[in-house]
């Protein structure tokens, strides 16, 4: 419906506690209080960082998030909401990590538990 980049504009469906991260995030951010690979909000699809992570969007060669560079693909992303767990593999050699991806993945677990632990906000920022 509406085409427009929905920054500060988050759906009713995704919660209210979403809305606040993201806004406190993006200040955080903003500030330089918070390091962006550290977000448990993506700022770009208005989502948790595990609900978006798989996007092409969150692929960046240069800083190998989610990237393989030996084999030059891209990681395939695996959630599991019921365990908490977010696994990242390169499709080719099976491998793939790298410092970055790490970072993501911890975020992702993060944001994980954050975001099923909804009664409690805890955001650090
Ligand atoms: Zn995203
Ligand atoms: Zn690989």
């Amino acid at each position: 419906m509406n085409q427009r980049k929905p920054r500060g504009q988050v759906p009713s469906l995704t919660g209210h506690v979403l809305a606040r991260s993201l806004a406190a995030e993006d200040r955080a951010e903003d500030a330089g209080q918070l390091d962006p690979d550290d977000r448990l909000t993506c700022h770009v699809h208005g989502r948790w960082i595990h609900q978006c992570v798989s996007s092409p969007v969150h692929v960046n060669p240069v800083t190998r998030h989610r990237w393989c560079r030996d084999c030059a693909a891209e990681l395939t992303v695996a959630v599991d909401e019921l365990a908490r767990t977010v696994t990242m593999r390169c499709p080719r050699c099976g491998q793939g990590s790298s410092a970055a991806t790490t970072r993501l993945m911890a975020a992702c677990r993060a944001s994980l538990s954050h975001a099923s632990s909804r009664s409690q906000p805890r955001l650090v920022a």
